[in-house]
């Protein structure tokens, strides 16, 4: 804590706890919406801080990472404890899942003896109430030397209590802040009490943190923590002689390894609390849980109704979203020709019409269609499913080298593979981790959605929806193909065995699934008033210039002509003038001279040059397809004379059904988009982020081309 000038104190609190606990949604009432989303430093793990004045304090709130101990030995852990020992918040806020307080103590007895100060948050306390439990806090607070709270977040209960009694420890006015020691049985205590003296006057350690606690870590081999208390130039460091000696000692009286006997010993503790603090232990619950269980993970029909599920999210995605998809495609439309009137004609209207209407107003229709897509997989999460899901696949994916566990980032991959290759960091083995991000961009993302939908739409009917999910399988099955080939090649396996656990279902409340479906729209318009508008401009003035000066036929005159006469079908040949004009000044433009130069390397696949050219700017963002298709063909035209569909399907555009198909599947399959690329170099590095854009990139030609092909031989298009 310190003093600012104004006499106003600052203090800074973090969230710890497991994942699933409650953490953010006790940061969310704790902060309300004074909060920003940033990195911690060097990684790519999220940080989310939050300030607010409570009386006369400035008081700092972190969310750190979801962890079930402090071992650092994923990432998250890593970035947990690195956040502890170096930024000394003032007091930690352990986060409980009350229902499950034997598993979270474990954390809890590790942060007692890294000696912070912290507050023990019994949070979803409900639940627990509800399934039997009752726990006796006073005892708790004394057996662990840390004041105990009550809260149910999602209900906003008890928060000032908890913020107060954090206050409180800061002051010192809690006679609760001395822990006792964590036990783990008379003959190890023995040992860590013999090294923790050795380290308290030793002179490289002071500063590095609990002197107990950095024994234990010592003892369990923690080689960072090693660097820093025994430098390596330093030999005859009596804290060496020391633990070599325990070591040893421990290694001949025992056969297990050392890690092991200290997790025992703690898990020993931890239920050693546990079963003093619990009076009432649960009622039998988990029975109906259960039997949802047997029916959602059953080894035949879980499968079936997992597809069934994917398959109704998608549906609805395309179904529901149709309607208020119409009203904003009628506003776009209603404001395009709005402009045409108003507007004089030249440069400036051609701008609002072709190139940011065409860009931007044609891509925002589809919000609608993104954001249900959002609310059935937060609901998926929230819900519970995600994890039975997880454990469902896990067989499946051992037959890819994965574990279980890599299928929820990667089916977190189907609304945006940013934060699905930053899930990944909650995997233990690099290898795991490394082929989890290579496969995340092949879960088709939100963003190729509008391409889906635009063109499955106007080429198939009825049988769009179908289409559509065929996309996200043939998605799956590439992946699937790719991580066999990895597996027998670059990424052979390396079995580490993990814990899978199946938290209990929960109704999603109604707040998170909210802020959950805001935080995607804001993105989403976010993206489209920055880069997708820029990249929409370029496009229209690389359309737009150099401008022509000899036609082949003298338009003007001839249009001017006909609108002298009064007959019928002069009107219909003016535009047809027009258009023809229209896609002269294209021809002559920068983008018809970048797009016959394309042209012949999409012919193959029976793209024609706009469809070939929309897909260059995509690599930035896959919306920018169709923006870029909005521009091309609105260029092309007559000033927003038609919609998208109808220029698409237009028998002059030369799209059949089967082009349109290879072209989803070129979409689908092609090299990620920058942000993506960007977060694989971070979280994997140069080698990886090439070997996927290039290894996409063949993969989609190859695809799009076998479709066009055979779809040829079958005799369609
Ligand atoms: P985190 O992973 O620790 O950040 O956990 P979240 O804050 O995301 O919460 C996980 C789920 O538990 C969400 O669906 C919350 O709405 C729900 N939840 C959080 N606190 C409570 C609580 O006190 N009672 C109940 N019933 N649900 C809660
Ligand atoms: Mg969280």
């Amino acid at each position: 804590m310190s003093e600012t000038k104004t006499g106003r104190r600052t203090i800074k609190i973090a969230l710890a706890g497991n994942p699933n606990s409650g953490k953010t949604s006790i940061f969310n009432c704790l902060t309300g919406a004074n909060q920003k989303v940033a990195n911690f430093p060097g990684v790519t793990v999220e940080k989310k801080v939050g300030v607010r004045k409570y009386g006369e304090y400035d008081i700092t709130f972190v969310d750190l990472p979801g962890t079930y101990s402090l071992t650092a030995y994923s990432l998250d852990e890593k970035v947990a404890r690195e956040f502890i020992l170096n930024e000394n918040p003032d007091v930690i806020v352990n986060v409980i899942d009350s229902g499950n307080l034997e598993r979270s103590l474990y954390l809890t007895t590790q942060l007692i003896e890294m000696g912070v100060h912290i507050v023990i948050d019994l949070n979803m306390w409900d639940e627990a109430r509800e399934s039997g439990i009752d726990i006796d806090t006073d005892k708790l607070s004394e057996l662990l030397g840390a004041p105990v709270v009550k809260t149910i977040a999602s209900r906003s209960q008890g928060i000032d209590n908890l913020l107060d009694t954090a206050i409180g420890l800061t002051v010192g006015n809690s006679s609760c802040h001395r822990h006792p020691p964590v036990s783990y049985g008379p003959k190890l205590d023995d040992i860590v009490n013999e090294i923790s003296c050795e380290i308290s006057t030793c002179k490289n350690c002071s500063g590095c943190g609990n002197p107990r606690w950095l024994a234990v870590r010592l003892l369990e081999g923690d080689s960072e923590i090693k660097a820093r208390c025994i430098p390596p130039d330093d030999p005859k460091n009596p804290l060496n002689a020391v633990l070599d000696k325990s070591v040893n000692h421990l290694k001949s009286t025992n056969k297990d390894d050392i890690e092991l006997i200290i997790t025992e010993g703690r898990y020993g503790y931890v239920a050693g609390i546990t079963r003093e603090v619990i009076k009432r232990p649960p009622l039998d619950r988990m029975k109906m849980s259960g039997q949802v269980d047997n029916i959602l993970t059953h080894r035949w029909f879980g499968y079936p109704i997992f597809i069934l599920m994917m398959y109704l999210i998608f549906e609805a995605t395309f179904t529901l979203g149709a309607y208020p998809m119409e009203w904003i495609e009628g506003g776009v439309s209603w404001l395009q020709g709005v402009l045409v009137t108003t507007l004089p004609a030249g440069m400036f209207r051609n701008l609002m019409t072709d190139g940011i209407i065409g860009g931007v107003g044609f891509l925002i229709v589809f919000l609608p269609n993104i954001v249900i897509l959002f609310l059935g997989i937060s609901l998926l999460e929230d819900s519970g499913y995600m994890a039975r899901a997880a454990f469902l696949m896990d067989k499946l994916m051992h037959y890819l080298g994965l574990h279980g566990k890599s299928f929820v980032p990667m089916l977190m991959g189907f609304g945006c593979a940013i934060p699905a290759i930053m899930a990944t960091r909650t995997l233990e083995s690099d290898r795991d981790r490394i082929m989890t991000i290579m496969l995340i961009p092949l879960m088709s993302c939100s963003a190729r959605l509008p391409v889906y939908i635009l063109f499955a739409g106007a080429f198939f009917g009825a049988g769009a929806g179908i289409v559509i999910f065929s996309m996200y399988l043939l998605g799956i099955v590439a992946a699937v193909i790719i991580a066999r080939i990895m597996q027998k090649t670059i990424l052979k396996s390396d079995d580490a065995p993990f814990v899978m656990e199946l938290p209990p279902y929960r109704w999603p409340t109604f707040s998170s699934v909210l802020i959950h479906m805001w935080e995607r729209t804001r993105i989403y318009l976010k993206k489209m008033g920055g880069i997708i508008l820029v990249a929409s401009i370029i496009l229209w003035a690389l359309g737009y210039f150099p401008r022509k000066e000899n036609y082949s036929v003298d338009y003007d005159s001839r249009i001017a002509a006909l609108s002298q006469q009064e007959n019928t079908g002069s009107s219909d040949e003016i535009t047809q003038l027009e258009n023809m004009r229209a896609a002269e000044d294209l021809e002559y433009s920068l983008i018809g001279r970048i797009g016959s130069a394309i042209a012949p390397l999409v012919k193959p696949l029976g793209f024609n040059w706009q469809m070939g050219v929309s897909l260059v700017p995509g690599f930035i963002a896959k919306e920018i397809v169709i923006s870029s298709l909005g521009v091309l063909y609105n260029l092309g035209e007559d000033e927003g004379s038609d919609t998208l569909v109808k220029s698409l399907t237009a028998p002059s555009s030369g799209i059949t059904p089967l082009t349109a198909l290879a072209y989803m599947v070129f979409v689908l399959l092609y090299t990620p988009c920058l942000s993506t690329v960007v977060i694989t170099r971070k979280e994997a590095g140069w080698k990886w982020m090439w070997l996927s854009i290039v290894s996409q990139t063949v993969l989609a030609y190859v695809s799009a081309l076998a479709v066009y092909r055979i779809g040829q031989l079958l005799g369609f298009g």
